[in-house]
């Protein structure tokens, strides 16, 4: 079968032919490529044709596919069986390296996904404040969760809109959501419901809007509205951890947050989930606290070991973050002297191996409402374009492309090259 009859097959039998709804290509005049293998910063699908990979599994694949030594240490794994529900010597090898090298995590607790990480710390910082309420950022995504399924705008003060059927009023109830690198919009929240918020939760730097960094001011005074009110301040460093930097976007900020959640890179591509921070709250949570929140495949072996195998490589190659910039700034530079050339308006955001190409007139892009400005036809008529020539991108103006530490010159190029011929 190739490409497209599989993907109508799966149509058939899986709602939309997929299991995470971008995957579609929903919006867009075609059908996704069905991919089959990938080889360092190359995926290839069906068909057989060959891509250079610039979505890396939407982010966990930093070190590009089929790393030597986190296959290695899986296939030797695999011999101990997969499964136990019980305390493993992997779950604490990956926990205490964690808490060594990363900052303010005191203590963790394995997941399976974004989600489950995001999810649990919210209720832990309810049950840890004995409060309700939490503030999220209009743009920022933090997985699929009731809670976070609030979409932007007004309402800021009144608690917000559900963005999915099936999301009752009172699931979202206790979500303020406030403008993103716009102060003013999180105090009016806080002196309106100041004591009653357990919690602001932040991409550091924002990857679920295209990529947008909070401002170090913005941050600092959230930091201090949170201190003055009580509430903790959570970190969804489920993109950006091991990402922009080894330790994440909380190296970018001189800011420390109370809660940390990780996944994607830190599962090396196998379905992984944490959450961590203050020992004094994370010590609240079940059995050594009243906080309830388990998992029968929580602290998987197999995911274990690809999660031990890939954070040690990263942590010991910091090479790999000097490259990824250098390579970054160089895709930066070819992209903005391409389409200058070519009269087509962009602006591009980057934070290391982490950009989005933002086709704006715009001249910076800072908030949600400036991400709203860009060019939709135009995201697609680039998107089918780059696709046509090997290059696979994100399928959606709202989304960061990652380099992996296998993108090198080369690589860089196949992309100016394809960006040429639009
Ligand atoms: C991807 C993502 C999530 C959700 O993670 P899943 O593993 O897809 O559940 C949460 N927060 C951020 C910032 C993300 O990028």
């Amino acid at each position: 079968m190739n490409n497209s009859e599989i993907f109508q097959l799966s149509e058939k039998y899986m709602p939309g032919g997929v299991n995470s709804p971008v995957r579609a290509f929903k919006g867009l005049d075609m059908t996704p490529p069905v991919i089959k293998r990938g080889e360092g910063a190359y995926i290839y699908d069906e068909d057989g044709k060959e891509y250079i990979d610039f979505v890396g599994a939407w982010g966990p694949m930093l070190l590009g596919h089929k790393d030597e030594d986190v296959i290695n240490a899986m296939k030797e794994a695999l011999d101990n069986s997969l499964a136990f529900g019980a305390p493993t010597l992997l779950e604490l090898e990956l926990a205490k390296f964690m808490c060594k090298t990363l900052d303010n995590i005191g203590m963790v607790r394995m997941v399976n996904s974004g989600t489950e990480a995001t999810m649990s710390a919210v209720k832990l910082a309810r049950g840890y404040t004995g409060r309700d309420k939490i503030i999220k950022f209009s743009g920022c995504y933090h997985g699929h969760f009731d809670g976070f399924l609030v979409s932007a705008g007004s309402g800021v003060l009144t608690g917000g809109i559900p963005g999915s059927a099936g999301v009752p009023k009172g699931s979202i109830s206790n979500t303020l959501v406030a403008e993103y690198n716009n102060i003013s919009s999180v105090k009016a929240i806080f002196n309106a419901f100041g004591q009653e918020i357990a919690a602001v939760i932040i991409e550091p730097v924002a990857g679920n809007m295209g990529v947008i960094k909070a401002e170090d001011d913005f941050m600092r005074e959230i930091r201090a509205l949170c201190d003055s009110n009580g509430s903790l301040l959570i970190f969804d460093e489920v993109m950006s951890g091991f990402r922009v930097a080894y330790k994440g976007a909380q190296t970018l900020f001189d800011v420390k947050p109370d809660l940390v959640t990780y996944a994607k890179i830190m599962g090396g591509g196998m379905p992984c989930g944490a959450y961590g921070g203050r020992r004094e709250i994370m010590e609240k949570l079940s059995p050594s606290g009243p906080i309830y929140q388990a998992g029968t495949m929580s602290g998987n072996p197999i995911v274990m070991t690809a999660g031990i195998a890939t954070l040690k490589k990263l942590y010991n190659n910091s090479c790999y973050y000097d490259n990824i910039e250098k390579y970054g700034a160089l895709l930066e530079k070819e992209i903005r002297s391409i389409l200058t050339e070519k009269g087509i308006k962009h602006e591009i955001n980057r934070c290391g191996g982490m950009m989005t190409l933002f086709f704006t007139d715009s001249e910076a892009v800072k908030t949600y409402d400036d991400v709203k400005t860009c060019d939709i036809d135009m995201f697609n008529k680039y998107f089918s374009h780059m696709l046509k020539e090997g290059i696979y991108l994100p399928p959606s103006q709202y989304e960061a492309m990652f380099l992996s530490v296998r993108h090198g010159e080369k690589e860089i190029e196949g992309f100016a090259e394809a960006l040429r011929k639009l």
